[in-house]
């Protein structure tokens, strides 16, 4: 901290002399600065608590409430991030006019969201236009028959839809949902709903391939009926209709129906301000420089207005929409390409118009540097650690768990116990429950919510590992409810104490299964990682799915017993108790580890 900063929150400080205001992550030297007691005194305090730290060492919230606390100061925590703009903040209501509405379409792969996009891209072109070449530029506007604008975001798939809204945007005002209507309700037709509902966006369902002679929508109704989502037809509240995305039939309806909900909706803008979008794609155009597709969610954006796009900016040289058309000026649920940005922002990033170039280029600046900052020091997502941390700060107040589990009875016990430990400061929410191996989809959506997983008798898939990794999300794995419970329970009481976490140390993938008569099943297997050793508790995995756990009776290399096996040796197994071995399980190995709590 510079010398300047240090004397600005020590005068701040002063006004109220018994609470610190202070930003998160300073380190033990300032704070003992800014409470004016020797830095010596602090390390002391803290070994007292069984906390390690040095001079320099950055603290967390949690860290820094508790030292303050025992000097007896109360802390106040500054935000570092900058405010989160609110589209309509400041718009009276005769300011707000109508906008169109903004739709995805989602659904199981093949069943015709691309056809269903194309279709009504193709079929609603204003006289004049056709055929103009359409670039795909992630989205577009249509007209429909009595001449209300509808926008369309061309990015099918609830990837792309779940992905802008963990980066915090809020585009989509209402989702198709396609099912075809010759097959069934998928699994990824049940995420869709399960994201779109989780970003609490409309739902209408399309029932598509009705020219098809095995299409079949009443089953598909009565299987929506089985997951909730009741038809009107069924005497539900969700709209739904039968399209052929092939011969255009029931596509006007469909609009229709998709201007009915946002009727409902009452959508509107100001059209007259300052525009602020989001970044719905960018790229690097060779002839063109960067090209970035906004979508104008108030305000309407004007060629050579001074725009601020994540850590880029820039002024607006020329604006196009899908077919090329050079546009003047976009209003609210306009899409449009922009030429003229220093750099290719982010889908999700917010996009808005800035007075002067100066201020948004500090503004830009400012951004980068923050988010370098960030990124080195906190962690992007809820994890039972980080809760602690988040309670200390004050921002702490919604808990959002996934649940994956082996059978459905432990799911429906484990999520019921889970919602039981809401308390007036934290909600609990179970944002989706399932049977199966913890997926791709669900740590997706566990980034865009926030959320935790927790998993009971399962596993993650290695791609759903690998994300959640990457986007740093919580993947809690138990085989005990009650343990799955404690941990919640205590993580939320903000003690989250030394706990006895099982390590996974070694894998093994069974290539071929023996059986033997008086000996039983033998499984010849590849140890794909670490080391196995006789004495390594075991687990059988299936599918992502844990069959049984146990002990190892016999471990062999060739005829002979052995005390371990290492990777990339062949080796046979057999597990106590257990002689339903098959093909392609994997043998788990875990030891139970205490972890100790860090700073
Ligand atoms: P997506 O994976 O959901 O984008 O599905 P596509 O739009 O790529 O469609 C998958 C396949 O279904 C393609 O071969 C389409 O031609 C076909 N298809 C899509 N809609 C219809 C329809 O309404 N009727 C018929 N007969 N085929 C369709």
């Amino acid at each position: 901290m510079r010398e300047e900063d240090r004397e600005a929150l020590r005068a701040q400080n002063e006004l109220d002399a018994k609470t610190l205001k202070l930003t998160e992550f300073i380190s033990a030297n300032d704070l003992a600065s800014l409470m004016d007691v020797n830095v010596n005194e602090v390390i002391k305090v803290c070994l007292g608590m069984g906390m390690f730290v040095s001079i320099n060492q950055r603290l967390d919230a949690e860290a820094i409430t508790v030292i303050a606390d025992e000097f007896g100061f109360d802390v106040e925590f500054l935000s570092a991030e900058e405010e989160e703009i609110d589209v309509d903040a400041g718009d009276s209501e005769e300011d707000l006019k109508p906008r169109a509405p903004i739709v995805t379409i989602m659904g199981h792969v093949d069943h015709g969201k691309t056809s269903l996009l194309d279709y009504i891209r193709n079929a609603n072109v204003a006289k004049g236009e056709a055929g103009g070449i359409t670039q795909h530029i992630g989205a577009y506007e249509v007209k429909t028959k009595n001449g209300a604008p509808i926008t369309f975001l061309d990015t099918p798939g609830h990837e792309a839809f779940t992905a802008m809204r963990a980066r915090g945007a809020k585009v989509t005002d209402i989702a198709i949902i396609v099912v075809a209507a010759d097959d069934s309700v998928m699994p990824q037709t049940k995420e869709a709903i399960n994201h779109a509902q989780a970003a609490g966006v409309p739902i209408i369902i399309a029932l598509n391939k009705i020219d098809k002679p095995a299409a079949n929508p009443e089953k598909i109704r009565e299987e929506l009926s089985q997951i909730n989502i009741l038809v009107e037809e069924w005497g539900g509240k969700y709209q739904s209709q039968e399209v052929s995305a092939k011969s255009g039939l029931g596509i006007e309806e469909l609009l229709e129906k998709v201007l009915l909900e946002a009727e409902l909706l009452e959508l509107k803008a100001n059209p007259d301000r300052g525009a602020i979008g989001t970044v719905i794609e960018a790229s690097l155009d060779k002839g063109r420089g960067y090209v970035t597709t906004v979508l104008v969610q108030t305000g309407t954006l004007q060629v050579g207005d001074v725009v601020l796009a994540g850590p880029h900016y820039g002024r607006v040289k020329a604006m196009t929409d899908h077919r090329m058309k050079k546009m003047k000026s976009a209003g609210p649920a306009t899409p449009v390409q922009v030429l003229g940005l220093t750099g290719a922002p982010q889908a999700g990033d917010r996009i808005q118009v800035m007075e002067t170039e100066r201020e948004a280029r500090e503004l830009a600046t400012q951004r980068l540097q923050l988010a370098r900052e960030q990124s080195i020091r906190t962690k992007k997502h809820i994890t039972l650690d980080e809760i602690g941390r988040r309670l200390a700060i004050g921002s702490f107040k919604e808990l959002n768990i996934l649940v994956k589990g082996d059978v459905d009875g432990s799911v429906e016990a484990l999520s019921d116990s889970l919602l039981k430990l809401s308390t007036p400061e934290v909600k609990v929410n179970i944002l989706s429950k399932g049977v199966g191996a913890i997926s791709e989809s669900d740590v997706l959506l566990a980034s865009a919510s926030d959320a935790i997983i927790i998993g009971f008798q399962v596993r993650p898939s290695q791609s759903a590992r690998k994300l959640a990794e990457q986007e740093q999300i919580d993947v809690r794995l138990y085989s005990i409810i009650y343990n799955a419970i404690n941990e919640v329970k205590d993580a939320m009481e903000g003690m989250l104490a030394p706990t006895v976490q099982e390590v996974v140390v070694a894998n093994a993938e069974v290539r071929m299964v023996f059986n033997i008569t008086k000996v039983g099943t033998i499984a010849g297997c590849m140890m794909t990682e670490g080391t196995l050793t006789r004495k390594t508790k075991v687990r059988v995995v299936r599918d992502g799915i844990v069959q049984y756990t146990g002990d190892i009776q016999d471990l062999k290399r060739f005829k002979d017993d052995v005390s371990e096996v290492r990777q990339g040796y062949e080796c046979g197994i057999s597990i106590k108790g257990f002689n339903d071995l098959q093909e392609g399980d994997n043998i788990e190995g875990f030891e139970e580890k205490e972890i100790k709590r860090t700073l």
